[in-house]
């Protein structure tokens, strides 16, 4: 057996193994998507609950400066009923009006606060709420991704002690050159020769289509080392439909 023949074992193995993984690596694919949003949502939230606490504690000072001017207003309205003379009076009036004008505007800042804590309170629910959602989803991608991977275990594990013994037949420079190659193009990494006619040495590379000399199918049916389509240098093989059509016709 040449060593394309050889490597072509280990290839149609790879190419099993790759199509048994999809469902599994697909399952993945959605699991991570899932974890993905869910630890956006979780940041959003960190965000949104650290906004609401500075915002709530702006809020209690403004609070507590109110009933402080409060507390302040009041003394001064005592001692104005008791005044002596009308321009004493008048002193704490106009101290009175000043101390009013602040704290007007310092809860009018505070109602502001409040309606905007009121807006973070409404994100932080829908950031729950959303929260728990994709906590479902992503429970049933977990389950699924479990299922997924025990379906397939058995058959996956006996698939690659074949390919372990397959490549343990393949040259290690062809060996690696190979995985390399598949590494990048995966189900394209080989493809069969195509004899478009053979008495007009007409061949394409079964992947890219384009066409192939002569000398190197020759050189791949006598000598079956390692070829490279000239084009889109994947590794060439001969299949059997190739071989047949390469047969000299019988009389
Ligand atoms: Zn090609």
């Amino acid at each position: 057996m040449s060593e394309t023949d050889k490597l072509l074992r280990v290839f149609l193995v790879d190419k099993q193994l790759s199509g048994l993984t999809a469902r599994l690596k697909a399952a993945e694919r959605f699991l991570g998507e899932q974890e993905k949003q869910l630890s956006q949502l979780e940041s959003a939230k960190v965000t949104v609950d650290a906004q609401l606490k500075q915002l709530s504690g702006s809020i209690a000072n403004h609070e507590g400066e109110m009933a402080r001017l409060d507390a302040r207003i009041e003394h001064l309205r005592t001692q104005m009923n008791s005044a002596q003379t009308n321009r004493e009076y008048k002193a704490f009036l106009t101290e009175i009006n000043t101390i009013k004008a602040d704290r007007s505007k310092i809860e009018t800042i505070a109602l502001e606060q409040m309606a905007q804590a009121d807006g973070l309170r409404a994100q932080q629910s829908e950031i729950d709420a959303n929260r728990e959602d994709r906590k479902k989803v992503r429970t049933v991608a977990d389950d699924e991704r479990t299922k997924r991977a025990e379906e397939i275990r058995e058959r996956v594990e006996q698939m690659k002690k074949e390919r372990e013994t397959l490549a343990g037949d393949v040259p290690g420079s062809v060996l690696s050159a190979y995985q390399s190659l598949y590494a990048r193009r995966e189900e394209e990494s080989m493809a069969p020769v195509e004899v478009q006619d053979r008495k007009r040495h007409e061949f394409n590379c079964g992947s890219c289509m384009m066409s192939i000399p002569v000398e190197i199918v020759n050189r791949l049916m006598t000598h079956g080392t390692l070829t490279y389509c000239v084009s889109c240098q994947c590794i060439l093989y001969m299949d059997e439909a190739a071989t047949t059509a390469m047969q000299p016709a019988k009389r």
